[in-house]
């Protein structure tokens, strides 16, 4: 088996015992990427001379005797909204295209501090907008699993980086669906984790009620531990919260999931639904209880997120003028012309259709109508989902309605919005999700099951995952 096929988990106990070096783990990694990248897409950016910098650091210190991170040595591929000091940084935006920032996020100074060898930026739909990576204005990004299908979006290129062997690990980021959609479609584990847990110090927003940076792995062991390098309040980001302690502790015989009763419905292909309840079968005979659960309201999911979230992208988006960073028109005649043409060469269409939703929602004549409403009643969800973890621990659902897409199949952005209906709630909650795969269906594509739960329960999330990887896996 090559080093590129292990989990992080692996290397990282090969590297302390001296099994392997991390300059051979990024050798194997290279080599894959050598091999497949021109047919994948999954970077924007390749840092190959930092990545071999990073892992000769790793190993000297090791030969040293040095105790470092868990995670040293580990190839990670970052997805491109995250800032990175003197490195290409475009959201998969032509407005970007050019930008170098002055300073690192916080999770990429962490990602730095705990020695992981930094592959390249992966690719995304253009400012996380999307859901199958199509709409990168710079990379055509393709399923690793199936290179006629799309990797899901927006982090498809994080997913499928680390379902090519093309990283160990992935950082995406998650708004309304956008780590654990590529990760159902790939077949990789990925997290959303709690509202606040992660910094989001220099990550290029999207919707600020929604975003966070979530890691992405083979296992949930893997990704266990890339959360753990990056969680952590942060001076620099007023919205990150200290880690609260979860109070229950993983005991599957006391264990009660409740099945999402409004997210098995008929729009999730049959195949998907009959793989997930296999699993909560597994997880039964192990001795969980299972129960049912309504969480209400599941109509608004939709409507909300993109009221929210259009105010804020298109709030957000309005730093992009030409005046201080980024693309910048070549003729103008005064500066109403230099921001419009600007932005008209600047943003994609999704971009557009966003800002103008967004900018229309928020505009003076409804006097803040919209968004109060929208915010109320996201309150109201939060309350919902609380009321249904006094019924049970986690939540088990689809992650989503259908397998990957072949690419070019799905156009219509309203069936587009509609594909991460099962994600919406996690966000507008502000409640962490785990997704994971849970089988092959008869098209051998990955079937991707969401793990549901509180505020702060990542840890129990891990534990569950952990448990099924282990002992209900067929
Ligand atoms: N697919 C969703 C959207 O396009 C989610 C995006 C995200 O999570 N960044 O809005």
């Amino acid at each position: 088996m090559e080093l590129s096929e292990l989990t992080a988990k692996e290397l990282s106990q090969m590297l302390r015992k001296r099994t392997c070096s991390a300059s051979e783990i990024l050798e194997s990694v290279l080599q894959q990427i050598q091999e497949k990248e021109s047919d994948i897409g999954a970077y924007i950016t390749l840092t190959e001379d930092l990545a071999k910098k990073q892992a000769q650091k790793v190993d000297e210190k090791l030969a040293k005797g040095v105790e470092l991170a868990e995670l040293a040595g580990i190839p990670i591929a970052v997805k491109d909204v995250i800032c990175t000091k003197g490195i290409l940084t475009t959201a998969g935006s032509k407005i970007l295209e050019n930008f170098v920032p002055q300073y690192n996020a916080t999770v990429f100074n962490k990602v730095l501090a705990a020695n992981m060898v930094v592959v390249g930026k992966a690719n995304l739909d253009e400012f996380a907008m999307g859901t199958t990576c199509e709409s990168s204005a710079l990379r055509f990004t393709k399923n690793p699993r199936d290179l006629t299908r799309v990797p899901g979006g927006s982090s498809g290129g994080s997913a499928a980086a680390v379902a090519g062997n093309e990283a160990i690990l992935a950082l995406g980021s998650d708004t309304g669906g956008s780590v654990r959609l590529p990760a159902a479609f790939c077949g990789v584990v990925g997290l959303r984790p709690t509202y606040g847990r992660v910094s989001r110090y220099g990550v290029i927003p999207l919707a600020s009620s929604f975003d966070q940076v979530g890691p992405m792995g083979k296992t949930v062991g893997d990704v266990r531990m890339l959360f753990n390098a990056i969680a952590g309040e942060d001076p620099k980001d007023m919205t990150t919260i200290p880690n609260k302690k979860f109070e229950k502790s993983f005991d599957i015989k006391k264990l009660t999931l409740g099945i999402y009763k409004e997210q098995f419905n008929e729009h999730v292909d049959p195949e998907i639904s009959a793989s997930v309840m296999k699993m909560v079968e597994s997880f039964k005979e192990h001795g969980a209880t299972i129960k049912e659960i309504s969480v209400p309201y599941s109509e608004y999911f939709l409507p909300l997120y993109q009221i929210i979230l259009t105010i804020e992208a298109a709030s957000n988006l309005a730093r992009h003028d030409g005046i201080r960073y980024g693309h910048r028109t070549q003729e103008f005649k005064d500066v109403e012309e230099l921001y419009c043409k600007t932005r008209s060469e600047g943003f994609g269409p999704e971009p557009k259709r966003r800002i103008i939703l967004g900018t229309f929602l928020s505009s003076a004549e409804f006097g803040g109508a919209y968004r109060k409403k929208a915010f109320y009643w996201m309150q109201k969800i939060a309350e919902a989902y609380d009321n249904a973890f006094k019924e049970c621990d986690l939540l088990i659902s689809p992650m989503s309605c259908s397998h990957a897409f072949k690419v070019g199949e799905l156009v219509d952005p309203i069936k587009i919005y509609a594909l991460d209906l099962c994600a919406f709630g996690a966000s507008l909650a502000s409640i962490p999700a785990l997704a994971l795969p849970c089988g092959l269906d008869s098209s051998n594509l990955p079937i991707g099951t969401q793990i549901i739960g509180p505020k702060y329960s990542e840890k129990f999330l891990f534990d569950v995952g952990e448990f099924y990887e282990a002992h209900c896996k067929t």
